[in-house]
């Protein structure tokens, strides 16, 4: 499931390529990804200009002009793909959507996902982003926010960090090694985090995720023009590496169940204190 680092890097890609261009067709073959009837999105879309590309957490913002916004979530694993006159389009899509220079994008989804067009005053009401926390990659997401957003808070570290809520765009593949960077069993209570405990922890969520970055995100999930990404799961430090040494101490690395989700740690590193 792509996470932070693989809409960052297909929304930069999609803000580098369709800004600026005006919206001409749409194909919708998949209605339930859309949040109103097809004639009428199509209706609604047709003639709006790209201002800009962003993302939140798993979700893309293209801002349109005027005053709209379509929001995209990947769902499990979509591809998002862009086209151009020249280029063969993708053997299977359910959502194509092509501007007035005959360039656009298609959209494959795998289970479920949404494309969602809302008018820009929506935005603040739109049920499934209005909510979303601050990513991590955005400037507003400093330490001293983070503390803050730590201050008196009960929950299980893994379980607060992965919720949407709190912080927009950490999901079950990268906390992974983020609590293992920051040497933190996923259960350990935020109650109990000493200050030292919390800086790391923010360097730990930059610094994984932001590798990531650099390396264009997951091996197993396309970008924009349909290449995969370098981070493959031998990079990881602990995540999905049961029984392989721990990167510090070679103790085997475990799986282990956290609620609904399993973890990976190294029991020696990652103690639960
Ligand atoms: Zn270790």
């Amino acid at each position: 499931m792509p996470e932070l680092p693989e809409i960052t890097v297909i929304a930069k890609q999609m803000n580098k390529e369709i800004t600026g261009k005006r919206i001409a067709t749409i194909e919708a073959k998949q209605p339930k990804n859309l949040n109103m009837p097809v004639q009428k999105f199509v209706k609604t879309a047709k003639g709006k200009t790209v201002n800009n590309v962003s993302s939140k957490g798993k979700w893309i913002f293209i801002k349109l002009n005027p005053a709209h916004y379509l929001l995209i979530n990947r769902g499990m694993n979509a591809d998002i793909l862009h086209f151009t006159p020249n280029h063969k389009l993708p053997p299977k899509y359910q959502f194509k959507l092509t501007f007035t220079d005959k360039t656009g994008f298609t959209i494959q989804f795998q289970w479920f996902g949404y494309i969602h067009l809302i008018p820009e005053k929506d935005l603040t009401t739109h049920k499934l982003t209005a909510k979303l926390g601050i990513s991590p990659t955005d400037k507003k997401f400093t330490l001293e926010y983070f503390k803050k957003l730590l201050a008196n808070r009960k929950a299980r570290i893994k379980n607060f960090l992965v919720n949407q809520k709190n912080i927009a765009g950490i999901g079950n593949v990268y906390i992974q090694d983020i609590l293992f960077k920051a040497k933190l069993h996923p259960n350990q209570k935020i109650s109990t985090l000493s200050g030292k405990e919390i800086t790391n922890l923010y360097h730990a969520i930059q610094t994984i995720l932001n590798h990531s970055i650099q390396l264009g995100g997951l091996a197993y999930e396309k970008d924009f023009y349909g290449q995969k990404g370098k981070l493959t799961i031998t990079k990881f430090l602990v995540g999905y590496k049961t029984g392989k040494p721990c990167p510090t101490c070679k103790t085997p690395i475990t799986k282990i169940k956290t609620g609904s989700t399993s973890s990976y740690i190294c029991p020696k590193c990652q103690p639960l204190k």
